[in-house]
């Protein structure tokens, strides 16, 4: 029908249909003008996995998403599911706009580096080929929308402590915006057929010349070296429909039309087998539905939510001592308004009916918790190369950690990477695979690994051991192992948190390690963290199991754990390590602090 609309809503980190302001903002179309068609789609970013290290159980958790969603699509219309094309967005996005007619474009805005120079890709798409087509973009992932904290609320610097994020949030609104109502129905999907054969990419290299943000895209995949795990081997080597494979990196090449609907051309969510992964481990479960599950379980407990106070929360309980919601937001299943104002009314009402009672403030509390996720996108909103160490502006004390990477002057990271020596190899291999010795780092490790979620504290304690604790290797690099195992790994809050622990920018007690035994031990005295991730150490006695190596070998062999056959020896002297690390620190924050630091940035005055 004439002038009626004809909408593609995009969900990218929005996995959700409650509290989604831009999911709302596209079905008020209906009222506006009506809708004719309505496709709910996800597009499969074969740009975006390759530029990361996404483990199977990420992408268990953002396959099960994906289904969830689907589910409750369908519950709002028979006839509605999501749609999920294979293909790069600037591709796939012009054939169905042309293909399916379609007269608006809505979605959830991402403020991340990358996702902003693809979406800047889409608007001159647009604007070239398809000026017809009204595009619609509403925040929805943060307490407020973090471009608007930088350029409103601090004048378009950058910001690093919560005090000052507080500050320019309130510039922006006096509160963050409440819930919007979940939709009840959704209007029919139009054809979904595609003629392949009518795409027609020449416009698009016309734009792509013109763009400088797409040269600036990677087009080439990280490799894993040895000792770094498989992960990219996997993904996508034969994902569904992709035809894409390790060889096939030049996105010129890359061709995807003709198998945009999947291998039964039905738009089905593609499944683990299909993209050639193995099976999951982890016992956490992908989906908006789990998410709400999740949340109203927490919030069930009001005394729980009225005193919830992170640093006192546990790193090493067998149940999770905080709300693991972490990757329902960075999926978007949970909305973070939902979870702040649920979380706030019911603090409200304990509060109210329990006159005088203590409750814990920010930033300990879940509110603080939720806070420092929007400062961190605030922070990677204003830097750029906020990923990695060289051209950060941010991570600009300058210390000369081992195993840092390089880039080339197009910006493309460096492969082969510079190699350590041996000792750096290995401790960081160590360190990855949880065989370091030190039962309290590898038990943290192994979860990570198993589960690909951890506690707060175990990440801070993995963190440190890593970087300034005790083996001085750049915090790049542990970022990308979380990237390959985190469910939630967040390109705001990970890089922010691993400079965050390694003392390179927000927060700068270097002195402050933490100890590989007396530190865990404090909530978990009988290691009963260690014995469930360390099984081979589960027979030591309490007194030896954050150190099973000062264990005598009757104690062992009793154990049926002998140390440095059945359980590595610890990889290095956890004292000596940490002295040279406090030593290094100590002159490369003096040498910063007198604005002069060449031999510290070219590695020279290391290990003086
Ligand atoms: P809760 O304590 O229940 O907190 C509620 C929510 O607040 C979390 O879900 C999270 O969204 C947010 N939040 C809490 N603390 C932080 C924080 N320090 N930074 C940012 N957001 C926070 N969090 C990620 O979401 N993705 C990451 O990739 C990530 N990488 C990290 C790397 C390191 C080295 C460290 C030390 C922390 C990292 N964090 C990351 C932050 C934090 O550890 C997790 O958000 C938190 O542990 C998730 O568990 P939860 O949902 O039970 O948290």
């Amino acid at each position: 029908e004439a002038n009626k609309a004809r909408v593609l809503y995009w969900f990218r980190t929005d996995l959700r249909i409650h509290d989604s302001p831009a999911l709302q903002a596209a079905l008020a179309l209906d009222q506006e003008i009506g809708i004719e068609a309505f496709y709910p789609i996800w597009c499969f970013d074969p740009q975006y996995v390759w530029k990361h290290r996404v483990g199977v159980n990420r992408w268990n958790f953002l396959l099960e998403s994906m289904s969830d969603l689907s589910t409750s699509l369908t519950k709002l219309n028979p006839k509605q599911k999501l749609f999920v094309l294979r293909g790069s967005p600037e591709k796939v996005i012009p054939l169905v706009f042309k293909e399916w007619g379609i007269t608006h474009l809505v979605f959830e805005k991402d403020t991340a580096a990358y996702a902003r120079q693809r979406d800047e890709l889409i608007f001159s798409l647009v604007k070239e080929r398809f000026p017809h087509i009204k595009v619609i973009v509403k925040h929805g992932h943060n307490l407020y929308d973090p471009e608007e904290v930088i350029k409103k609320g601090n004048g378009g610097k950058v910001i690093t402590t919560l005090m000052s994020w507080k500050k320019a949030a309130a510039k922006v609104a006096d509160a963050p915006a409440r819930p919007v109502p979940t939709p009840t129905s959704l209007p029919d999907p139009g054809d979904t057929s595609i003629d392949i054969t009518r795409a027609d990419t020449k416009p698009l290299e016309k734009i792509k010349s013109e763009n400088p943000a797409w040269t600036r895209r990677a087009n080439k995949p990280i490799k894993d070296e040895a000792g770094s795990g498989n992960a990219m081997e996997g993904p996508f080597a034969k994902l569904d429909g992709l035809n894409v494979n390790r060889e096939i990196m030049d996105d010129e090449k890359f061709d995807c039309f003709d198998t945009i609907a999947g291998p039964d051309k039905d738009f089905a969510v593609p499944t683990l087998e299909s993209l050639g992964l193995g099976k999951a481990t982890t016992h956490i479960q992908g989906g908006e539905t789990e998410a709400l599950r999740r949340l109203q379980a927490f919030l069930d407990d009001a005394v729980g939510v009225a005193t919830f106070s992170k640093p006192k929360s546990s790193p090493n309980s067998l149940e999770p001592s905080t709300t693991l919601l972490s990757p329902y937001l960075k999926f978007g299943c949970m909305s973070v308004r939902k979870f702040y104002w649920d979380s706030q009314d019911v603090c409200d009402k304990y509060a109210r009916e329990h006159k005088g009672a203590t409750m814990t403030k920010e930033p300990e509390n879940l509110a603080g918790q939720l806070e420092f996720r929007d400062m961190y996108y605030c922070a990677e909103y204003a830097t750029a190369k906020y990923e990695r160490i060289e051209g950060n502006s941010l991570s600009s004390r300058f210390i000369a950690w081992k195993l840092r990477n390089k880039y080339d002057k197009d910006g493309q990271l460096i492969e082969p990477r510079p190699r350590g020596d041996e000792v750096d190899e290995e401790r960081f291999s160590a360190w990855k695979e949880g065989r370091t010795g030190f039962p309290w780092i590898d038990a943290i490790m192994r979860q990570l690994k198993q589960e690909g979620w951890i506690h707060h504290l175990a990440r801070h304690a993995v963190a440190c051991y890593l970087t300034r604790g005790q083996c001085y290797i750049s915090w790049e690099r542990g970022t990308e192992v979380f990237d390959e195992y985190l469910l939630d790994w967040d390109p705001a809050s990970n890089p922010g948190n691993w400079m965050w622990l390694s003392c390179s920018a927000f927060f700068s007690q270097y002195f402050r390690v933490y100890g590989l035994e007396s530190f865990p031990s404090k909530t978990d005295k009988k290691g009963a963290y260690i014995r469930k991730y360390c099984p081979e150490l589960a027979k030591f006695p309490d007194k030896f199991i954050y150190n099973p190596a000062s264990a005598p070998i009757s104690v062992q062999e009793k154990a049926g754990c002998i140390i440095g056959q059945d359980y590595p020896a610890p990889i290095l002297d956890e004292q000596k390590e940490k002295a040279r690390c406090l030593a290094r620190l100590k002159v490369a924050y003096e040498v910063n602090l007198h604005g002069d630091s060449p031999d510290v940035m070219n590695g020279t005055a290391e290990d003086k």
